[in-house]
């Protein structure tokens, strides 16, 4: 049975922080391995979660992109998925949600997040301009360096003090962006604010500092900048406004959504996250003529502009599932989630970045292994040994692997800054996981730990491939591999406790 919008948005008095508001249908699952098979695995494939053949992992944290578990109500939209070339009814469901969702005009449909970034960086950005954010995503720098431009990450620094309890870490830093903003506001074509910073401990902006932002591009606009959100994750980012600032305890998540969109000229997004899809994005925006420039551009690359390069089906899939993702019964449940997660990892001395965000658990290497410098990798090192233990895999983002470039000499290797932070990122599945695998995953980590120093350095493994292009840089991590200096300590066998099978 399909239940309405309406019924899923309907008061009850269920305990929805306590327990999920869905069931499970369909399970999964993955191929049994041993301690040895994995050894054998990060061997031969590399010592990173990304690379290893996701069939051999058991808890599956290296990103929750196009990873969560579609809902019954979606499965049954897509059979309605109407695959005609121009114009599909399809189309209009879609626009219909996307419109709801974002109270903006104009749409565009594209196949994931970055193609609609694309479109945004062609329309809007020329050589020469600088694009402030909080922290630019991966993909919007390297837009933005093929423009010919410079990404600016202006973020505050209450995230580069571990103390800082704050719930709002991935914040601009409001005085540094007004001074840059005076000093450069004819340069400025766009100014980009990812909610929550994805790249930076998941953590989340307040509607305070999006606020903010408006106003100083209000005062000092010398070129009419466009502010654009980018919003793989707003409904999450919008729970966590929900609970943590004040004024927005009795609003829904959708209507905080709307007002994180109403201070905004456009947003591009990666349905794949919150919008509970397996793929798909969108672009959506205020002014007719920059939704017109972008049509030629998406047609180009992924197709006519009422199915950007994805099926009716979909269409449809994000049609309903970005409502879903928005629920707040449903964003209850995630965040008891991340928190259970949270938990279990402390309750084991696994050090996390605090808060834990709201889409992730990231752990902090650099505390749990202090005998590793950062450039000898030690969250490269604690999450290979994770999977080794127990068939859990996660995203190291330590100084090895992400050593930030210098932004105005990005091919320099000798200008590399470390990471503020050692970071492991275990990105957390929608709708994927139960409490148990939570408690693996952390007992996975914490046993990882307890090796202490017997566990190695890790080094960059030199690869003959052509060069990056400058635009490509902040790619790197996708490329560059890593081994240890001395094998991974192998310890005692994991022992089921009942052998009764
Ligand atoms: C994933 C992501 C993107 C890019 O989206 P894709 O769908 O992977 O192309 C952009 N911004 C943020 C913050 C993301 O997390």
């Amino acid at each position: 049975m399909r239940i309405s919008d309406k019924e899923m948005l309907s008061m009850t008095d269920l305990p929805f922080d306590k327990v999920s508001p869905y069931r499970v249908k369909v399970v999964e699952y993955t191929i049994p391995t041993t301690k040895e098979k994995r050894m054998e695995i990060l061997k031969k494939y590399g010592y990173s979660g990304r690379l290893l053949p996701a069939e051999y992992v058991h808890i599956n944290m290296v990103t929750d992109s196009g990873t969560a578990a579609m809902s019954d109500r979606q499965w049954s939209a897509m059979m309605l998925g109407d695959e005609s070339y121009f114009e599909a009814r399809s189309y209009e469901n879609f626009e219909e949600a996307v419109n709801l969702f974002t109270d903006m005009p104009y749409i565009l449909p594209c196949h994931q997040g970055r193609s609609g970034e694309y479109l945004v960086y062609q329309a809007l950005v020329q050589q020469g301009d600088k694009v402030p954010s909080n922290t630019h995503f991966t993909t919007t720098g390297a837009w933005c360096y093929e423009r010919g431009a410079e990404p600016v990450n202006l973020l505050c620094k209450d995230y580069l003090d571990s103390e800082d309890k704050g719930w709002f870490k991935g914040n601009m830093d409001i005085e540094a962006f007004e001074a840059y903003f005076i000093e450069n506001a004819e340069k400025i074509p766009l100014v980009e604010l990812v909610l929550p910073n994805n790249l930076n401990g998941g953590q989340p902006v307040s509607m305070a500092n999006l606020k903010a932002v408006r106003e100083i591009i209000n005062k000092y606009d010398k070129r009419g900048t466009k502010l654009y959100l980018d919003v793989a994750r707003i409904s999450e980012n919008a729970w966590m406004i929900k609970q943590h600032e004040s004024g927005y305890e009795d609003k829904s998540c959708l209507e905080i959504v709307r007002e994180c969109m109403s201070y905004a000229d456009g947003c591009h997004m990666s349905s794949k996250k919150a919008a509970l899809v397996n793929m798909g994005g969108f672009v959506a925006l205020r002014d007719k003529r920059t939704w017109q420039k972008m049509q030629p551009k998406l047609i180009r690359t992924d197709g006519y502009i009422t199915y950007g390069g994805l099926t009716g089906r979909d269409l449809e899939a994000v049609a309903v599932g970005l409502i879903e993702g928005v629920n707040d019964y449903y964003l209850a449940d995630r965040q008891r989630q991340v928190d259970y997660f949270a938990e279990a990892c402390k309750k084991r001395g696994v050090h996390i970045m605090e808060p834990a965000s709201c889409f992730a658990v990231y752990i902090d290497a650099g505390k749990c292994l202090p005998h590793l410098s950062p450039m000898e990798g030690p969250a490269t090192c604690l999450s290979a040994q994770a999977y080794l233990e127990g068939g859990f895999a996660s995203t190291a983002m330590d100084s090895l692997q992400r050593a930030r470039e210098d932004s105005s000499d990005p091919l320099n290797e000798g200008k590399k800054m470390t990471a503020p932070y050692e970071l492991i990122r275990c990105a957390i599945p929608r709708r994927v996981y139960q409490e148990p695998h939570y408690d693996w995953a952390a007992e996975c980590l914490a046993r990882a730990m307890s090796h202490g120093t017997k566990l190695p350095a890790f080094r960059k493994i030199k690869e003959d491939r052509p060069p990056l292009e400058i635009s490509e840089i902040g790619l790197r991590t996708f490329f560059d591999n890593f081994e240890p200096v001395s094998d991974l300590p192998l310890g005692d066998p994991v022992k089921m406790v009942s052998t009764r099978i």
